[in-house]
């Protein structure tokens, strides 16, 4: 992540910027020196699975999502997804996948860079939930044979409107059979305190994670999307940590300080924009520099929300992960969807959406089946489609995207006479 910090566009720069890039260097090194020591054990996770577990029971753990887009910041994907076409992964499913699995067997990573690591910790276990897409499932699987290693899942109901106690229930279930699995492939026992504490953490930073994007609720606001894309890093990959608390701490006052005193992320703020989707992670500097230029700040998006959790009360653990896994919003339906969404325009008080139809990504696109022209009419709010990728820079055109912006905010102008 912290090459992301470099590539970004960030005129008045966060200071707890410097903290971030010394805790992502850390958190991969330490996982790097887990992989050779033979007494430790690492477990890959998906973004949003069942980490808490994993954390509880003694392992190291690894996000691969995050090389995914890794490599699409620093502009590599387009050259590693033909290898994983060449081994039958098709070019056009999720390129955080393909551009993964491509680094892997093109024996590639910017992490070498970055870090200075060899390249993602070789796994002992790997673990998803497809409350976000079946794809994790075959990425994960694609490593489990290689480096024979056991791939374990949870596989929740999927697009969902009301989540229901037996929903939840049955979810519980999957965690607690994922524990067993656990404790009796590698020998471990559960200590339940332990995985409430974890927890608890976890729910701790999400919580003040929330706090810092709550504070683009501020006019001018104090930070952008294109600043939550790389300060999320911690509430993904420390999740579970005092780290990534203290982390939040420190960034939140900085924000609470900037609102106060009035320092805006796009001076002269004049539009508030929503982004739903992946982020461009190839093009993000870009797209930065362009509404930077239009003085109209990206002040929330649903994206940098998925790790803003419901708050854990004590109790049991499992029952919290099960619904905040379940609840979250690419696992909901159209109905529940939209309903988030006019909250969040209402809260950030946003003048236009801008919709990215992720190529690659169908699971977390929303501009495919009405919503934009149904947001349009219900709420009257100008909604933009952008064609692209999260990852593979052959889905964007950057000349026909940027127009595109440029005319969107004329509109806005326009709306706004
Ligand atoms: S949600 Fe989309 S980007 Fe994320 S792993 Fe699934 S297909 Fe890939």
């Amino acid at each position: 992540m912290s090459s992301i910090v470099s590539t970004v566009v960030n005129r008045i720069e966060i200071q707890a910027q410097q903290k971030l890039k010394e805790l992502l260097r850390a958190c991969f090194v330490n996982l790097d020196e887990a992989a050779r020591a033979p007494e430790r054990r690492v477990a890959w996770c998906t973004s949003v699975g069942p980490c808490e577990i994993l954390t509880a029971l003694g392992f190291d753990v690894y996000f691969p999502e995050n090389h995914g887009a890794l490599l699409g910041a620093r502009k590599l994907s387009q050259h590693l997804i033909p290898r994983a076409v060449g081994v039958g992964y098709c070019a056009e499913s999720c390129s955080y996948m393909t551009s993964d699995i491509g680094a892997t067997l093109a024996h590639a990573s910017p992490l070498r860079e970055v870090y200075g690591i060899d390249g993602p910790p070789k796994p002992d276990v790997l673990v998803y939930s497809t409350n976000q897409c079946r794809e994790v499932q075959d990425w994960m699987s694609w490593y489990g044979r290689r480096d024979g290693a056991p791939v374990l899942g949870v596989c929740p109901p999927a697009h969902l409107g009301e989540v229901t106690r037996a929903h939840i229930e049955f979810v519980r279930g999957q965690l607690r059979h994922l524990i067993e699995e656990l404790e009796r492939r590698f020998g471990l026992r559960m200590d339940d305190r332990r995985l409430e504490e974890v927890v608890d953490r976890s729910s701790r930073a999400s919580a003040l994670w929330r706090q810092v994007l709550d504070t683009a609720q501020a006019r001018p606001s104090p930070l952008t999307f294109f600043d939550g894309v790389i300060h999320m890093a911690p509430v993904i990959l420390m999740r579970g940590s005092t780290a990534a608390i203290d982390y939040y701490v420190t960034l939140l006052a900085e924000l609470e300080a900037r609102v106060r005193d009035g320092v805006a992320a796009v001076p002269d703020e004049r539009f508030r924009v929503y982004w739903e989707g992946m982020p461009i992670w190839p093009k993000l500097r870009e797209l930065s520099t362009k509404f930077f230029d239009l003085a109209t700040v990206v002040a929330a998006s649903t994206y940098c929300n998925s790790w803003a959790f419901e708050e854990y009360d004590g109790g049991d653990p499992l029952l919290w992960m099960a619904k905040t896994s379940t609840e979250i919003f690419i696992n909901r339906d159209e109905d529940t969807k939209e309903a988030f969404l006019e909250e969040m325009f209402r809260r950030f008080s946003i003048d236009g959406v801008i919709f990215h139809n992720a190529r690659t990504c169908p699971n977390n696109t929303n501009s495919r089946f009405g919503m934009p022209q149904r947001i349009r009419e219900r709420l009257g709010l100008p909604a933009l489609v952008i064609d692209g990728d999260l990852s593979d820079a052959r889905f964007f055109s950057a000349a026909q995207t940027l127009t595109n912006i440029e005319a969107f905010v004329e509109q806005l102008e326009e709306q706004a006479r």
